[in-house]
């Protein structure tokens, strides 16, 4: 311990000997010295007294000062406040095309995005084969759920899975664009749960586990 503390004290020490031996055997350095130190000193004085007199000012200097105060806190306050997270990160589910979207925020880009029943919350399953069906005239992708017995929740006609993600992804910017991510959520997860329940279709039968023509169901209720 002391081994360790006595070295910066014996080289000051030693600095400030040899420092005043220079100094002294040199005039013309000590007498620069000093004059370094005066000016340091009365640099020290004056803005002492600057701090401590008193000032007869103009009352609209005043005014102006402490406007540009006020304005330099409000800046300082919305600096600060824009450093929290945009309020559309937490914008992370939605309904779109009839299912249940969720996502993640990764900066400004949305990751993991997925596809949900809205009715028991299972993950979707795709079908794009049609795109890669030469005979076939409709180009799309079913998004279909194995809890409720293979039943087709959404469908995007265009192509195949990448592009209805795509597609999903465009609603939900164009969403949070028009600010309509705070008010469309509740009424779509209405419509669709009421459309898997078939409230809305009645006197059409849409049982579950009824195979109907997929192209038939999503031409019946256009998405686009
Ligand atoms: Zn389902």
């Amino acid at each position: 311990m002391s081994e360790k503390e006595s070295h910066p004290v014996r080289n000051g020490i030693i600095a400030t000997v040899v420092g005043g031996i220079m100094l002294s055997a040199i005039p013309p350095l000590r007498e620069y010295a000093l004059k370094v130190l005066g000016w340091i000193w009365s640099g020290v004085v004056w803005v002492w007294e600057a701090l401590i007199s008193g000032y007869s000012i103009p009352g609209w200097v005043l005014l102006i000062l402490g406007l540009l105060s006020i304005i330099g806190v409000v800046n300082i306050y919305l600096a600060i406040r824009s450093g929290d997270e945009p309020e559309f990160m937490k914008y992370t589910e939605d309904f779109i095309y009839g299912a249940k979207w969720r996502w993640s925020w990764a900066g400004n880009t949305i990751t993991n995005l997925w596809c949900f029943c809205p009715k028991r919350d299972a993950q979707l399953v795709y079908d794009d084969s049609s795109c890669r069906n030469i005979l076939s005239d409709v180009r799309k992708t079913d998004f279909i759920c194995e809890r409720c017995g293979n039943k087709v929740i959404a469908s995007i006609s265009g192509g195949d899975k990448n592009y209805a993600i795509g597609a999903a992804e465009r609603e939900i910017l164009r969403r949070i664009r028009t600010n309509e991510h705070n008010s469309s959520k509740n009424s779509e997860a209405h419509k669709a749960i009421k459309a898997l329940n078939g409230s809305e279709l009645k006197g059409r039968s849409i049982k579950v586990n009824q195979a109907k023509p997929r192209g038939e169901r999503s031409s019946r209720r256009p998405r686009y």
